[in-house]
């Protein structure tokens, strides 16, 4: 598969570019997509980047019914000297080889994966927006296809990457968030898939997202699937305090995800020397500690936005205020050294842009 050549067949028109300065998240996408075959015996087959279009699939093809897909999420950034930056793209193939093994489906070469991807930036290079916080996500994945109303793993696959231009997270600074710790509802358990980015994880969290929405909560905060006690992530975000001057970060237990974002804020922290332990953490002692003046802050991590720093806890009927519901000094520290990295304007000393 390695050795593969990718086949390249332009759109002869090209679309209208959307305002680049008004770009809704996920709702635009550019000329081309990168699409490559999966059969049983045969492998990985005719990588191909053609037209942005829709596909046809067989109402019966396994996606359908038994949700055999996994995805992943990254950006791509133009830099002020017109060079293309990848965040740590190996690491995205790397977590979605670890999701396909996890739901029985093929697993690609990572290489091949990130030439193929590399190969759909440089095709589609002009829809990159080129403005302060800008970027162009990056959304590969892999879908069941074979004909067969049966559980069983899928014979045939489809690995797509298609790209989509956003705008920056926070247009006015960064901006605190609401979050509903979640009491009834649960998001992933161990043994389970939590730990995979596949689609049922994110369907299974719509109801408590739409609970608490209602209440004007913008995220919830979900707690271990079997006692409802220990803290594991925020919405799609993973989850970091500050308390008594520790950093402190749920650690991976098979139902978190094991976000790029968490793992580069845990080096950055050890790069400056600043104390950071992965650990269980229940919500107990989170509110506690809100209770006796000791949580200094607490702040989201993920792709979309990077840093989400969180103002309010909502649990068990009781707010707890943190940081006067106001951006922490930890937290936009990380959010500026991580950005500043990621569109070339710091250097990049843990050598994670390509
Ligand atoms: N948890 C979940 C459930 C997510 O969907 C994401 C986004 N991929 C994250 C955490 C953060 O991961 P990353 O930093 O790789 O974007």
């Amino acid at each position: 598969m390695k050795d593969q050549q990718i086949e390249i067949n332009l759109a002869t028109t090209r679309k209208e570019k959307p305002d680049f300065n008004n770009l809704q998240f996920g709702r635009t996408f550019t000329d081309h997509m990168f699409i490559m075959d999966y059969t049983e015996g045969k492998g990985w087959h005719d990588p191909r980047i053609v037209p942005y279009q829709p596909i046809t699939l067989d109402p019966a093809a396994t996606i359908f019914h038994y949700g055999q897909t996994v995805f992943e999420g990254l950006k791509a950034y133009l830099t002020k000297d017109e060079k293309v930056f990848l965040f740590r793209p190996t690491k995205n193939f790397e977590r979605l080889n670890r999701s396909s093994a996890r739901l029985c489906m093929p697993e690609l070469d990572e290489e091949l994966a990130l030439n193929a991807l590399k190969e759909l930036i440089r095709v589609d290079r002009d829809w990159i927006p080129n403005l302060e916080g800008t970027s162009l996500y990056i959304r590969p994945f892999i879908i069941s296809t074979e004909v067969h109303l049966g559980v069983s793993a899928a014979l045939t696959y489809q690995f797509i990457i298609i790209l989509s231009p956003v705008g920056a997270y926070y247009k006015e600074g960064i901006n605190p968030v609401k979050i509903a710790v979640e009491t009834e509802f649960v998001r992933a358990v161990q043994g389970g898939t939590g730990n995979a980015k596949t689609a049922g994880n994110y369907a299974g969290a719509l109801k408590a997202q739409e609970v608490s929405s209602k209440s004007g909560y913008s995220q919830v905060l979900w707690l271990d699937g079997k006692e409802k006690k220990y803290v594991e992530e925020v919405g799609s975000m993973n989850v970091f305090f500050k308390i008594n001057g520790e950093i402190i970060t749920p650690e991976l237990n098979g139902s978190i995800l094991e976000g790029v974002t968490r793992d580069s804020i845990i080096q950055l922290l050890q790069h400056w020397g600043l104390p950071i332990v992965e650990r269980k953490i229940s919500m107990e002692e989170v509110y506690q500690a809100g209770l006796d003046g000791k949580l200094e802050e607490a702040f989201g991590t993920g792709t979309a936005a990077v840093i989400s720093p969180i103002g309010e806890f909502f649990w068990k009927n009781e707010k707890l205020i943190i940081n006067n519901g106001e951006t922490g000094p930890l937290a936009k520290k990380l959010y500026d050294a991580l950005t500043g990295i990621q569109n070339g304007t710091l250097p990049d000393s843990l050598g994670w842009v390509e």
